[in-house]
């Protein structure tokens, strides 16, 4: 007997259901070979420890249970293999969009933000501004150097407007009751990108 007869019947061995003339050459082989030794020692308290286990009766429906799963995992896994067979190139098409937008690098994402607060001002409608008092807000990022110019009705109000932590403010008084119009240039001075706010909002008189 050599050592992969010997271990194809250990089990059986060890729990005694092997015949007479088998386990003489499993006992035969046990006292040349060490490492068939070794094994078998294994197996043993393998064997012990298996034995001092309570046996549990699954719950019913455990197996429909793991089986459910095990078809479900299966049939998705099939179903991905495609999309897994097109990986590549769905990270090529990935580059490639990431590379363009990153060259066509628009307005970065703080000014967009920052167009704009004005909207926070009114509500309901950007076209209908309620208070008595106009003011005009952006939210810049304030460690960074933004240059910027404002236009009300097409005149340039920027010496009266106030930068101030990140955040332009306008006031303007005595605005007629009617339709006004607000243009904010915002440039990022150390990206040079920039942005255009452009709103038109009503006034409710009183102002
Ligand atoms: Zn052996």
């Amino acid at each position: 007997m050599n050592c992969e007869e010997f271990r194809s019947r250990l089990g059986e061995f060890v729990r005694g259901e092997l015949g007479e003339a088998e386990r003489a050459e499993m006992e035969e082989h046990l006292r040349v070979c060490p490492d068939c030794r070794a094994e078998y020692e294994r197996e043993i308290r393998i064997e012990e420890l298996l034995s001092g286990v309570e046996r549990v009766t699954p719950p019913q429906g455990l197996r429909f249970e793991i089986l459910k799963e095990i078809n479900r995992l299966e049939r998705k896994r099939k179903r991905l293999r495609p999309l897994v067979r097109l990986a590549p190139a769905f990270a090529m098409i990935f580059i490639l969009l990431v590379s363009y937008l990153w060259l066509r690098r628009p307005a970065p994402a703080e000014l967009e933000a920052a167009a704009f607060q004005v909207d926070l001002l009114s509500p309901r409608d950007k076209e209908v501004y309620l208070p008595d008092e106009v003011k005009v807000v952006a939210a810049l990022y304030p460690e960074r150097d933004y240059r910027y110019r404002i236009y009300l009705d097409g005149e340039d109000v920027t010496s009266e407007s106030k930068h101030i932590d990140g955040t332009i403010l306008l006031e303007p008084e005595g605005l007629d009751e009617g339709y006004h119009r607000v243009l904010v240039e915002i440039e990022d001075r150390e990206s040079g990108s920039s942005a255009e706010i452009d709103r038109v909002f009503y006034c409710m008189g009183g102002g």
